[in-house]
């Protein structure tokens, strides 16, 4: 039986395809017993973010369908910033200390893992899974290299038989899709069809976010 469950981290502003067709595969690949999407209330490395609930509200539409998704708030109910170590830290006090958690994030996000704080400890709440991007094979830092020297494993039943402690990399099929392309296509007026879920991009032009318009084909 399926026993780790996985907390996908990010803005979501707004949630596309290329998240859920991410999500999606990993469910299956990692034989995920849940995923829980994670918006975050303000990224502490990111300066401007749509309001917290329209970003929640539009992640509901997108995995109203989904059985095995959920979502998870906490980070937007909590004062500003929102840090992933507290999340994980309050998440491993919630389960307690058996249950396999995993953070899910891209290798974009990765790559800038020094930046975040007390980034070294993440691993003593949950595993890390780094899933690859498009055109995305960067050179990591020493200081970052010498850390998951430690903690990379390439056995995906470690991250089921362990609570926490592993990273591990994952390669998923290539969406070129990313939530800034989709705010500037909107505010453009340009077609995002392929990019968004329906309900989330009827959504959006319903409430007329990232500059939206009653022309906008999206
Ligand atoms: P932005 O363009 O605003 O930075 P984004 O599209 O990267 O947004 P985020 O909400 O920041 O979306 O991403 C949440 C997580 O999903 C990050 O870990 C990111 O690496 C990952 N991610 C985003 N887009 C994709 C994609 N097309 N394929 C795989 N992972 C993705």
């Amino acid at each position: 039986m399926a026993t780790l469950i996985a907390y996908f981290g990010g803005s979501f502003d707004p949630v596309h395809q290329g998240h859920l067709a991410t999500a999606t595969e990993l469910l299956t690949t990692l034989s995920l017993a849940k995923l829980f999407f994670l918006p975050a209330a303000l990224s502490p490395l990111k300066t401007q973010s749509l309001a917290s609930q329209h970003r929640i509200a539009m992640l509901k539409l997108a995995i109203q369908d989904v059985s095995s998704f959920f979502l998870d708030e906490r980070e937007c109910q909590r004062p500003h910033p929102s840090y992933t170590i507290e999340t994980l830290r309050s998440l491993r006090a919630e389960y307690g200390t058996a249950q396999p958690l995993a953070f899910i994030m891209g290798m974009d996000s990765f790559i800038h893992l020094p930046k975040w704080r007390n980034w070294q400890q993440l691993t003593d709440f949950a595993h890390l899974i780094i899933v690859s991007r498009p055109d995305y094979d960067p050179d990591l830092s020493t200081e970052l290299q010498e850390w998951l020297n430690n903690r990379r494993c390439n056995d995906r039943q470690l991250l089921e038989c362990h609570p926490h402690g592993f990273v591990y990399f994952v390669t998923t099929h290539p969406h070129a899709v990313s939530s800034t392309d989709i705010r500037a296509r909107i505010a453009l007026g340009q077609n995002t069809h392929a990019s968004l879920p329906p309900l989330v991009a009827a959504y959006i032009q319903q409430h007329h976010l990232y500059g939206a318009t009653a022309t906008n084909e999206s």
